[in-house]
């Protein structure tokens, strides 16, 4: 039995021929900088992007958190989704580690922040309070894009308020293919953006976080200092670099097989939200623990929220999405 896993597009398996592009890799010691590999990704990611410069590191956690220590000193501030990544999934590290204050605000339906919100969030500068120094934002925000013209607003939001702008573009390259816009469309809004090769552009690990050369080199010596300076990184390097040129595009396949098991759910008579790129959400509610074991029966991992996320990714294929569907009206028949 063939297993369906759907809690998260994290869970693919390198593909023949991205296992074959990462043994056929040059490496070095990337500490030293000599990694051939990971200098033409980071090259050619700054490239695509629109940045001076970028870094490979092992994780988007790790990105997210260097991109943030690069921005803010001691004391300062990010402004925040509630239900973003870099506040809400990531041990709290700015905090922990960074000792940078986050200040939370509400994400609103269409997954931005109210700039409203966030300018009277902007503390005055007065010894009492922690400066603010940086807005973050997150694109796609469980599922949802950013419409390009509130990117643009942002920018000009942050000069005007003389914050710097920090983009948590996990799913970067979902919210490039659902727009039909080259990602710089979207990256050119911003200080720093990290994206991450392990999502949906199924690379078995690492993220690359892009920016100014000089807030990359703080990057990299942080990235030093939280030990995720890795040596032969190339091999790793190898597998982001065939996703970039192989699998970005077949995005909209993941987007088509999401929208497919929202409508065949909704048909069915379950409560979906409208989907955009690869995520579905359906409610429930109490019956969420049940419907994991009796899929899990059948060879479909699920999670168990009452809110229940289900992510499409590259190894899950149209066949597959229809015996989803046709499971999950099996659950609600008996
Ligand atoms: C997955 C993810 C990250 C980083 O996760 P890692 O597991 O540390 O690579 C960051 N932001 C968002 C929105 C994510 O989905």
């Amino acid at each position: 039995m063939s297993v369906i896993d759907l809690r998260s597009d994290t869970v693919t398996q390198p593909t023949p021929a991205m296992l074959d592009a990462m043994t056929a890799a040059d490496t070095g010691d990337d500490v030293y900088g000599e990694d051939p590999t990971v200098n033409r990704l980071e090259a050619e990611l700054a490239k695509r992007l629109g940045f001076a410069a970028a870094l490979f590191v092992p994780t988007g956690t790790m990105s997210n958190l260097l991109g943030l220590m690069a921005h803010c000193e001691r004391g300062d501030e990010y402004i925040v989704g509630q239900q973003a990544h870099t506040y809400k999934y990531e041990g709290g590290g700015a905090a922990v580690l960074g000792s940078i204050q986050p200040q939370p605000l509400e994400v609103q339906a269409d997954g931005s922040l109210d700039l409203d919100q966030v300018a009277a969030a902007i503390k005055p500068d007065d010894f009492h309070f922690a400066r603010s120094r940086l807005l973050a934002l997150e694109n796609t925000m469980q599922g949802k894009v950013l419409p390009l013209d509130y990117l643009a607003r942002a920018r000009r939001f942050t000069q005007d308020h003389g914050l710097q702008l920090h983009l948590d573009g996990a799913r970067l390259y979902n919210a490039a293919v659902k727009l039909g816009v080259d990602a710089r469309e979207i990256t050119q809004y911003f200080d720093s953006v990290s994206v991450c090769l392990s999502k949906g552009l199924g690379a078995p690990v690492g993220s690359v976080l892009c920016g100014s050369v000089e807030l990359i080199g703080k990057a990299r010596r942080l990235r030093k200092m939280v030990g995720g300076g890795m040596r032969q990184a190339g091999l790793l390097a190898a597998a982001g670099l065939y996703a970039l040129d192989h699998h970005v595009e077949r995005l909209a396949d993941d987007h088509a097989n999401a929208q497919r098991l929202a409508d065949g759910l909704r048909e069915a008579g379950f409560v979906v939200e409208p989907v955009q790129t690869n995520m579905v959400y359906v409610q429930m509610g109490d019956k969420a623990e049940a419907l994991k074991a009796f899929a899990g029966e059948r060879g479909i991992k699920l999670s168990a929220a009452a809110r229940l996320r289900m992510v499409t990714h590259m190894d899950v294929k149209r066949a597959q999405i229809e015996q989803v569907i046709a499971t999950f009206i099996e659950f609600s028949r008996q």
